[in-house]
C-alpha cells in the first residue's frame, strides 16, 4: 500500500489580502476599525428604504439605522440599537458570518463593495463596552414565571427577550453562560472579552443558576414554571464508526478544542495530526492543532472543495496557517497497536446523484487504499444532541427536536430553539431562534 506525504505545505495567499489582514487583526485582538475608518465605511451606506440587510440579519437589526447613527458620530446610540435586537452584540460583531447573512445582500456589492456592516457593528458595541453600558431600562413586570435551560446563545437570547416582556426567568446551565462560544470556539477567534462583556450586559436582567438539568429535575422545572425553554444545543461528537476509533490519540472534536481552549499549555498534540471533516468545526480543529504546534496538519475531506460547507474567510485562514486540504478522501480505519499510528483512507469521486443536503454522493474507490501517517486523529464530522432526559418530546431526522412555527414542541408549554432544532447553525441563527421563541412563549402565556 503507497504512504503518502503528508507533510507538504500548501501555497500561502498573499498576505496583504483582506482576509489575511483581518485575520492579522483578529489574532491581535484589536478593534477592526477605527472612528475614522467607521465614519468614512458608514458615510458609503445608501441607506435602502427596504433594507435588504435588515431582512437577511437572523435577528432583524435595523442596520440602516444604526449606520447612520454612526455616520452622525452617535455611536452609544448605534451600539443600542444592535444590543435591543441581538443579545449577544458583541460576540456577533466579532464572528457572525455576515458573508452569508447582511453583507451578502447589501445593495452597494452591486456597485462597488459592500458595506462592512459587521465591523461597523462590532465598532459601535465595543465602544460601549469600553465607556460602560447605559442605565438598565426597567419593563413592567408580569406574574409568569418561566424556564430556560441551556445558556448558549439560543437560551440566552431568549432570556433577554423574556425579562424585555416583563416576565421572570430562571436560566439553568451545567456550566458557565455562554455555550459553545464559551466553551469551543478558538480564543484566537473569539477572545473571551467579548462574551463576557455581552454575559456582563446580561446579568444585569437575569441571573444564571448553576445546573445540571437531568430527567428529574426536567420535570420539576417544568411544574415550576409556567412555561420551559429548551436550548441544550448539541453535545456530542458524532464518531466514524471504524476500526481502530479508541485508540489512543483520536479525539472527538468538541472534546479537543474544549481542552484546548480551557488549558492550552496542557494540551499536547502529536506531529502528524489528521482532522476528518469537511464543516468550520473542522477548520477551527485544523486551525488549534497547528497552534498547538503539530508539524503537519492534513484535513481530509471525503468529497471536493465545492461541496465544503464553510466560511470562505476560515478556509482561507486555514491554509494561510499551512493547514494542508485534500479533497476525496474516506477514512477507512485507524491504525496502531495502542496509539494512533496512522488512517487507512480510500478515495472517492463524485456521484451525479445528490442526497438530502442537495451535495453530490462520495462514492469510494477501490483498490485506492493508502495510509496516512499519523499520531494524532481528530473526528469532525458533526454534532448530536448529548440530554438523553428529553423524554417524549418528537424528533425529526438526525434526532433534533422537532418543533412547530412558534417554537413548540410536542409537549404543551415546552418550546425549544437552537441547534437542537434545526443541527448545527450560527450564533446569530440561535439568538434569533430564543428571540422569537420568546415572542411566541409570550403569546402562549397571554392566552391561557
Ligand atoms: C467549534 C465551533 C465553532 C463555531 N464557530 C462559529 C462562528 O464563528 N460563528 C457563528 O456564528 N457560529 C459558530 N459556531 C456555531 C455556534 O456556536 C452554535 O450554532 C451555537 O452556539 C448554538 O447555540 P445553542 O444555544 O443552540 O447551543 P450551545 O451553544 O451548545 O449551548 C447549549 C448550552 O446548554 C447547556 N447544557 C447542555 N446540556 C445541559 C444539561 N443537561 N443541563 C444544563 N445545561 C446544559 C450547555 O452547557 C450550553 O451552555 C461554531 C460552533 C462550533 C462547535
Ligand atoms: S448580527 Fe450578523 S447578520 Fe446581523 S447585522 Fe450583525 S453581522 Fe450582520
Amino acid at each position: 500500500m503507497k504512504k503518502e506525504n503528508v507533510g507538504r505545505r500548501p501555497q500561502i495567499p498573499n498576505r496583504k489580502s483582506k482576509i489575511a489582514n483581518r485575520q492579522l487583526q483578529i489574532d491581535n485582538h484589536t478593534p477592526l476599525m477605527n472612528s475614522r475608518q467607521a465614519k468614512i465605511e458608514s458615510e458609503r451606506c445608501l441607506q435602502c428604504f427596504d433594507a435588504p440587510c435588515m431582512t437577511a440579519c437572523p435577528t432583524h437589526i435595523d442596520v440602516p439605522k444604526f449606520i447612520s447613527m454612526i455616520r452622525t458620530n452617535n455611536v452609544i446610540g448605534a451600539a443600542e440599537v444592535v444590543k435591543v435586537s441581538n443579545a449577544l452584540a458583541n460576540t456577533c460583531g466579532k464572528i457572525c458570518p455576515e458573508e452569508v447573512f447582511c453583507q451578502s445582500v447589501c445593495t452597494r456589492g452591486k456597485q462597488d463593495s459592500p458595506i462592512q456592516i459587521r465591523e461597523l457593528h462590532f465598532f459601535a458595541t465595543q465602544r460601549e463596552v469600553k465607556r460602560g453600558f447605559s442605565a438598565t431600562r426597567r419593563f413592567p413586570a408580569s406574574d409568569k414565571k418561566i424556564a430556560v435551560i441551556g445558556s448558549g446563545p439560543a437560551g440566552l437570547g431568549c432570556a433577554f427577550e423574556l425579562t424585555k416582556l416583563g416576565h421572570q426567568v430562571d436560566v439553568y446551565d451545567a456550566h458557565k453562560p455562554g455555550g459553545v462560544p464559551r466553551k469551543s470556539i478558538p480564543s484566537f477567534r473569539l477572545a473571551g472579552r467579548e462574551l463576557e462583556s455581552d454575559t456582563k450586559f446580561l446579568s444585569t436582567f437575569f441571573k444564571v443558576k448553576k445546573q445540571v438539568v437531568d430527567s428529574r429535575t426536567f420535570q420539576r422545572i417544568q411544574r415550576e414554571h409556567d412555561a420551559t425553554f429548551l436550548a441544550v444545543g448539541l453535545g456530542r461528537d458524532r464518531m466514524l464508526g471504524v476500526a481502530g476509533e479508541k485508540l489512543k490519540g483520536v479525539l472527538p472534536v468538541l472534546q479537543f478544542l474544549e481542552k484546548a481552549k480551557i488549558a492550552p499549555s496542557k494540551m499536547k498534540v502529536g506531529k502528524k495530526v489528521v482532522i476528518v471533516g469537511g464543516g468550520n468545526v473542522s477548520l477551527d480543529a485544523a486551525a488549534t492543532a497547528k497552534r498547538l504546534g503539530a508539524e503537519s496538519v492534513v484535513l481530509i475531506y471525503r468529497r471536493s472543495e465545492k461541496e465544503m460547507r464553510v466560511w470562505k474567510g476560515e478556509l482561507a485562514e486555514a491554509r494561510r496557517q499551512g493547514v494542508e486540504i485534500r479533497f476525496l478522501i474516506n477514512p477507512v480505519s485507524v491504525i496502531g497497536k495502542s496509539k494512533v499510528a496512522g488512517i487507512k483512507c480510500r478515495r472517492t469521486r463524485l456521484s451525479k446523484q445528490k442526497d438530502k443536503t442537495g451535495r453530490l454522493i462520495p462514492v469510494e474507490i477501490k483498490g485506492s487504499d493508502f495510509i496516512l501517517d499519523a499520531d494524532t486523529v481528530v473526528i469532525a464530522i458533526g454534532q448530536t444532541i448529548e440530554a438523553n432526559w428529553l423524554g417524549d418530546l418528537d424528533r425529526k431526522g438526525g434526532g433534533y427536536v422537532k418543533v412547530r412555527e412558534d417554537f413548540q414542541t410536542s409537549v404543551p408549554g415546552v418550546f425549544a430553539g437552537g441547534d437542537m432544532i434545526a443541527g448545527e447553525g450560527t450564533i446569530v441563527q440561535s439568538v434569533s431562534q430564543g428571540k422569537y421563541a420568546a415572542r411566541a412563549i409570550h403569546e402562549y402565556l397571554s392566552a391561557k
